[in-house]
């Protein structure tokens, strides 16, 4: 099978279009033809060596996919060859005290499927029964890979982290990302007002089309101002954070007392300055939110198959041009999610 490979860590061009053994699936696993496979920032994290995941070249990425199965391993029941599915991102033990109360995303000994298997940066990947969910027809296949992580975090940080209510005002950061344009949609289904903020007009514009009720552009506007006056100067109940480095602070700043930040990623900054007095005065939460479960992506999906909500696709590329689509998503002018499509014929 052709599969994209780096074996150093590195920049765009470490990726390799090569021919790579087929796999074969062992005792509990299916081999998966791969129609859809999204592309994630940490992608870029893993494949440059400072994403603090214990990962090692040589290494196949790709951490949403989407596709039929090829093959069925010894003993793998309630499962047919070209069955539609996804794999759950994460492995977990279902045992530990985390696992056994319903939070398997912090279980004790967990894996991610790219980490533990092989990614969906190639034709075929082989998984354990155990990571597989069901994909609707309905949804269209570049659309399904798009889902996954976007809609999962989002939901996740949201309702089960971030407990947002319909008559409550939030704030999302970056709504031109992945993660950003599915919150904007669940938090506008939920009820909520929905304001949002990006670094550039069209983007605001496309969010506005999902649901977002007020757009701030955070280059040439002042966001808590501008939060302020559109909340007659009380705040947001809920930000959801994602970016990290300004945007953190800005969203702290824009709270109403007794709100709350959630938040689930850095990339524009790891560590931040945080001033405790006006804090802890206001009484405000910041709350971390880590992955998600496969009950609520399985909510996701079975709202994006009623058409309530839709995975954001900018732009599909064919396997061969991994880099570019790396490349794209890198420059970071898109909306919405990049998608590969390494198995046409395993299409829907
Ligand atoms: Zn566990």
């Amino acid at each position: 099978m052709k599969a994209v490979v780096f074996h150093e860590f590195g920049g765009l061009d470490t990726l390799q279009l090569e021919e790579l053994p087929d796999p074969a699936p062992g005792p509990g696993e299916v081999l998966i033809d791969v129609a859809a496979s999204a592309l994630n920032h940490l992608d870029v994290d893993i494949r440059e060596g400072v994403s603090r995941f214990p990962v090692e070249p040589p290494f196949v990425l790709g951490l949403e996919v989407v596709g039929r199965i090829a093959a069925l391993g010894e003993g793998v029941e309630g499962w047919q060859v070209g069955d539609r599915v996804m794999p759950f991102l994460m492995d977990h033990c279902s045992e530990c005290r985390y696992c056994r109360t319903g939070r398997e995303s912090l279980c004790d000994s967990p894996g991610f499927i790219s980490f533990s298997t092989s990614g969906g940066y190639a034709e075929q990947l082989v998984c354990s029964v155990g990571h597989l969910m069901r994909v609707p027809e309905e949804i269209p296949d570049e659309a399904a890979a798009a889902l996954q992580i976007a809609f999962g975090t989002a939901w996740h940080m949201l309702f089960t982290r971030g407990r947002l209510g319909p008559a409550e005002t939030v704030m999302v950061n970056s709504v031109g990302s992945g993660i950003g344009s599915a919150a904007v949609q669940l938090a506008h289904l939920a009820g909520a007002t929905v304001i949002g903020n990006a670094s550039a007009d069209e983007k605001l514009e496309r969010a506005a089309e999902l649901g977002m009720d007020h757009g701030i552009n955070h280059r040439t506007q002042d966001v808590v101002e501008e939060v302020m006056r559109l909340t007659d100067g009380r705040g947001v109940d809920l930000v959801f954070e994602h970016v990290g480095g300004e945007l953190f602070q800005k969203g702290l700043d824009s709270l109403a007392k007794d709100g709350r930040l959630v938040i689930c990623g850095g990339h524009s900054g790891e560590v931040v300055p945080f001033d405790i007095i006006p804090f802890f005065r206001s009484q405000k939460s910041v709350i971390g939110s880590f992955v998600y479960t496969r009950d609520e992506v399985e909510k996701c999906l079975e709202l994006a198959r009623q058409g309530k909500i839709t995975p954001v696709v900018y732009e599909v590329f064919p396997l061969e041009q991994a880099r570019e689509a790396m490349a794209t998503m890198e420059r970071r002018e898109h909306f919405g999610k990049i998608v590969l499509r390494p198995r046409v014929e395993a299409a829907a």
